[in-house]
């Protein structure tokens, strides 16, 4: 659709009713703004993740009781919360039954149920501040379009079913001229039972979407006016990018820029539909747009921190002179759905750390005592964790003579574990502790960005 653009807010955006006004109000200014995604308010995925866990009583009366509190402070400002106020209660009580199944046992099909409620609560919310703003919106179950696999926890779209539910459900209400109000974060798989996209998904959802619907763009509102050359709250003075092409907010959003879910940018480019990151509580400052092809395309651009990585060195004298070892190693990683995300070698060992991006929603840990011990049958297992991955983003890297003088030279003081560069001309990883992992990022950005 020529004119169409699909807005979504993050959580801080929809965390009270003074954050939803705001973007209730974006959503009234731009009539092109037809279908909005929302993810759960701040702070209520957290605790329904930890419900799902499974607790003992008193502590799941306590947090049932936080995640009502959210809803309450929103539900109590609203003039008429009647109706919405019947919903959310009923969203509750499901809550905490499934909440109660979880102490007995856990699953991941139980989570993503669980979980979703989050989303399902926001938006029935958000359809009565838009109404009380005399705005009429229809609410739409997203699970009725977002279909996926069955990979509780981090499910993957299934894009050919996705577009026929959207040309039956959506399309016709966007046909008729109505506003739709839907959920991040969730789907449903073949079998009619919930799902979630991973942590932080509600932007691949809106970016899935607009594609489907073949949109002219997808705004995503968050607490920042855009993307900037580093996480600002780690460096206030960080700046603003203006324009940045897709694949480079791709490595930033792989390297940790939380700004966007790393998968948002694959319908993006799939179907070159431009996004926009802007700040739902300040409009007016402008944002970032991430488009195919801006230019110009700066030597540095961005750096990106990953917070706990935990780095695995694998080592056997049977990798001297030998072939099968690293294939055998990725075997067993890929059958425990590890994907590996910086890797370097040497004679009798492989060091690597494992990719977290978009984790499951369960939140659960990569690394289960079932894949160590598999791993220890063919090789000497040592894991090292505290550390994080300061990722420095760029363009033609291996084009400007000099540029590991200046990186390595700015953070000498500091220990590195691990560097990873050289597959992609983008990117220069390095890791290092946790505890350090702030001040390099500062010294980095204050040398080669301000
Ligand atoms: P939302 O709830 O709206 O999805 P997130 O918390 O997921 O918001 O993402 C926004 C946050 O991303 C910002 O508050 C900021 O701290 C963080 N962030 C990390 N790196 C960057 C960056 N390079 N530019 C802007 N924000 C960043
Ligand atoms: N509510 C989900 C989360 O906290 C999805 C999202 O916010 O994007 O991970
Ligand atoms: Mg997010």
């Amino acid at each position: 659709m020529a004119n169409l653009s699909v807005a979504k807010f993050g959580g801080t955006s929809v965390a009270n009713y003074a954050a939803m006004t705001a973007c209730a109000k974006i959503v009234i200014a731009d009539p092109n703004t037809r279908v909005v995604v929302l993810s759960a308010s701040a702070g209520v995925t957290n605790l329904l993740v930890a419900l799902a866990n499974g607790c003992e009583a008193t502590q799941r009366a306590k947090l049932l009781a936080e995640v009502r509190q959210i809803q309450e402070n929103i539900l109590n400002e609203l003039k008429d919360a009647g109706t919405v106020r019947l919903e959310i209660e009923e969203l509750l009580t499901n809550i905490e039954y499934l909440a109660e199944a979880a102490s007995l046992a856990t699953s991941s099909a139980l989570t993503d149920e669980l979980i979703s409620h989050g989303e399902m609560m926001s938006t029935k919310i958000f359809v009565q501040v838009l109404r009380e703003l005399n705005a009429q919106a229809t609410w739409v179950d997203v699970r009725t379009v977002v279909a996926t696999n069955s990979n509780f926890g981090k499910a993957a779209p299934d894009d050919e079913q996705t577009q026929k539910n959207s040309d039956n459900v959506l399309k016709p209400l966007i046909d008729r001229g109505e506003l739709v109000i839907t959920q991040g974060f969730i789907g449903r798989d073949p079998n009619g039972k919930t799902t979630t996209l991973g942590r932080g998904g509600s932007d691949y959802s809106a970016a899935l979407i607009a594609e489907v619907l073949n949109a002219k763009d997808v705004l995503i509102w968050t607490d920042v006016a855009g993307i900037y050359s580093t996480d600002p709250r780690i460096v206030p003075n960080a700046q603003r990018i203006d324009t940045m092409s897709f694949a480079e907010a791709a490595e930033m959003a792989t390297f940790g820029a939380k700004v966007l879910h790393p998968a948002t940018l694959l319908p993006a480019v799939r179907s070159n539909i431009p996004v926009y990151v802007g700040s739902s509580k300040a409009p007016e400052q402008g944002g970032t747009w991430v488009t195919r092809d801006p230019q110009p395309r700066p030597t540095f651009r961005a750096i990106a921190l990953r917070r706990d990585q935990t780095l695995l060195t694998l080592s056997s004298l049977n990798m001297l002179h030998a072939q099968g070892f690293l294939a055998n190693v990725f075997n067993i990683l890929a059958k425990h759905k590890i994907s590996v995300d910086t890797i370097t070698t040497s004679e009798v060992s492989v060091a690597l750390t494992l990719d977290k991006t978009g984790s499951a929603s369960s939140g659960a840990e990569l690394l289960s005592s079932d894949l160590l011990n598999e791993l220890s049958e063919v090789c000497t297992v040592k894991v090292d964790t505290g550390l994080a991955l300061v990722a420095l983003i760029g363009n033609d890297l291996h084009l400007s003579a000099g540029i590991a003088k200046r990186i390595f030279g700015t953070i000498e003081e500091y220990n590195i574990r691990m560097i990873s560069y050289g597959a992609s001309t983008n990117n220069i990883c390095t890791l290092v502790h946790s505890a350090h992992a702030d001040d390099v990022v500062r010294a980095l950005h204050k040398e080669l960005f301000e």
